[in-house]
């Protein structure tokens, strides 16, 4: 993977739809997105749904609509692990050349037939295909389970080592955890891309639950800005532009150039935040 400074690396992250009639004009969003060269797409899978079909039907609309790779995430928590090879091969089969390898949450209903972890599923990935991009997941203020910050940054460096070509970070709004974080890993001798995940937060009631629930901060400074706008959605909208910019900029700055947006199937935020970078 290269890093042009001049010019960052993007990607964007799409979710499944439940339904077909949610569809709509989706086609549209990924022509619209493709425009501006990304390096890859991604697909999640098992947030909303443990089936995979779901995620074949966005994986296939993705690709009938770009050139660009389409990246397939895949949890192993709720996909033992004949199921999970046989969708991966599948996959293959389909031209899909990139994994983001996880957990997933959903973790009650885990056996012995499932991989335990990430960096299991990245090593079992990665014994079978050495030419697909494999990622994972990274969590600048550390992930909600781990027992210390120093046990989650050396398991993340397990994932890495254990074939991982790059990593996707939780989204955060606080850049110094993310200094810190990006420092961390290069102290522990880490110097694979960190790949920067920014969401554009057109709705500050719900971002505040997802960040109570992944137990990421929300500085003082972002919180007094939209508390200022209320319930006003276009204010929100203006607020998602240019706060994500600041974010890209501010994340730049400390030599990240990856940056991996969670457009919500959406263009027209992330095309407003690229057009004004
Ligand atoms: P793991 O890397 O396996 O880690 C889980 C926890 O276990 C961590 O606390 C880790 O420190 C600890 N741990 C595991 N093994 C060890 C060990 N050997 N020693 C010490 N500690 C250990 N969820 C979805 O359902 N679908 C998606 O598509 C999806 N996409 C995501 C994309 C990105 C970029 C990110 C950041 C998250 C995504 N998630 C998705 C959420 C993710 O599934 C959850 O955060 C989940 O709780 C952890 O998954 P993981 O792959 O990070 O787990």
């Amino acid at each position: 993977m290269t890093t042009n400074q001049s010019k960052p690396n993007i990607s964007f992250e799409f979710f499944p739809f439940k339904s077909d009639k949610e569809i709509g004009t989706f086609a549209d969003t990924v022509q619209i997105l493709n425009t501006f060269e990304p390096r890859f797409f991604s697909v999640t899978h098992g947030a909303f749904a443990s089936s995979t079909s779901r995620s074949d039907e966005m994986i296939t609309l993705v690709q009938q609509n770009t050139t660009k790779p389409v990246a397939a995430h895949v949890t192993t928590c709720n996909l033992d692990k004949t199921t999970l090879l046989n969708w991966v091969a599948q996959l293959y089969q389909q031209g899909v050349r990139h994994i983001v390898a996880l957990r997933g949450d959903n973790k009650a209903k885990m056996t012995a037939e499932h991989y335990q972890n990430a960096a299991e599923l990245v090593a079992a990935l990665r014994e079978r295909y050495s030419d697909i991009e494999i990622s994972v997941a990274g969590y600048p203020e550390m992930h909600k389970e781990a027992k210390s910050k120093q046990a989650d940054l050396d398991y993340l460096k397990l994932k890495l080592d254990s074939g991982a070509d790059n990593l996707i970070t939780q989204f955060y709004f606080d850049t110094n955890a993310l200094y810190e974080f990006k420092n961390d890993l290069a102290r522990l001798g880490v110097d694979k891309p960190i790949i920067a995940g920014i969401l554009p937060v057109g709705n500050f009631t719900k971002m505040l639950e997802m960040a109570e629930y992944c137990k990421v901060s929300v500085p003082d400074a972002m919180r007094k800005r939209y508390e200022a706008v209320g319930e006003d959605s276009k204010a929100q909208a203006e607020l998602a532009v240019t706060t994500s910019i600041e974010l890209v900029n501010n994340t730049s700055a400390l030599g990240i150039h990856d940056f991996h947006f969670y457009c919500m199937n959406k263009a027209k935020t992330v095309k407003a935040i690229i057009e004004g970078l």
